[in-house]
């Protein structure tokens, strides 16, 4: 029957279909799906890890963009009742809506093209999500999880440390997917922090500061802050600002923030 739905592979949708059966066993494993969570997929594209966690949880939502998929989707998981898909971007959605009293665990093998707005956008419904299991370009999974000093430090390391608990869990090479990419992938599980561990007395100051820190990653702390706050008493700071910004662990870009936020008042 499958043949009715033959599909091409979108490169505009970053569709690379996982075919290793090895690969998708070990990111069911690693997600370990019990039989009442509330999972939510991101881009089943044509059911591989979709097929995996339905055995194990047969209440699944599916947000998917590409139209011809559905019916597809549909037919392939036709009896599991419990099974629906969205058809929309998941960059626009509401993952709240999906929650109810419960938490989410979200998983996806992500188009790559838009995984850094997408995870942004995930953050903002921390609150209602338990874990999220992502296949990801293996550069952005080391800068999700990298160390203060590290080259792979960023934006992105902090802010989503500051959100989340961040564990590098497994290389996926090329030739798992159809069409392979071109770059090598990774699993990451990220895990929101029941309670804040270094929380920001304002959160869009500390994203303006972390986001100013690393433009220009060369610069002095001084320096790159100097735009936002030319007047700065720069003893009275809680760091130094000698240093360069890509040295502050996530507890010292807050610690600065929440001095910050006192001057903005
Ligand atoms: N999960 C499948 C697998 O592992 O074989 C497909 C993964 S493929 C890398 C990415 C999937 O995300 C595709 O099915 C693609 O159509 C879908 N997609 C792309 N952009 C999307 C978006 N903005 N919102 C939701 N799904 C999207």
């Amino acid at each position: 029957m499958d043949h009715f739905f033959q599909h091409k592979a979108r490169k505009r949708f970053g569709q690379n279909f996982l075919v290793d059966e090895n690969i998708i066993e070990r990111i069911v494993r690693a997600i370990a799906p019990k039989e009442d969570d509330r999972l939510v997929e991101i881009g089943p594209g044509q059911g591989a890890i979709t097929e995996l966690l339905l055995k194990r949880c047969p209440s699944l939502t599916a947000v998917e963009l590409d139209r011809d998929l559905i019916p597809l989707l549909q037919f392939k998981f036709r009896d599991y009742p419990d099974f629906s898909i969205i058809e929309q971007d998941a960059l626009k959605f509401d993952f709240g809506s999906l929650a109810g009293n419960g938490q989410l665990r979200i998983v996806g093998n992500l188009p790559y093209n838009i995984s850094t707005p997408l995870l942004f956008h995930l953050l903002g419904f921390r609150g209602k999500i338990r874990d999220m299991h992502f296949m990801l370009q293996k550069e952005v999974v080391d800068r999700l999880s990298a160390v203060p000093g590290n080259k792979s430090y960023g934006r992105l390391s902090v802010m989503v440390q500051y959100h989340c608990r961040v564990q590098g869990l497994f290389p996926v090479p090329p030739q798992s997917f159809r069409p392979a990419p071109k770059v090598d992938s990774a699993i990451v599980r990220l895990v929101p922090h029941a309670t804040l561990p270094n929380p920001a007395e304002n959160e869009e100051l500390l994203e303006r500061l972390v986001n100013v820190a690393f433009q220009q990653r060369r610069k002095t702390l001084r320096n790159a802050i100097k735009p936002l706050y030319p007047d700065l008493d720069i003893p009275a700071l809680p760091v130094d600002a000698s240093r360069r910004p890509e040295t502050l662990s996530v507890k010292e870009f807050v610690e600065l923030a929440n001095y910050l936020s006192t001057l903005d008042q």
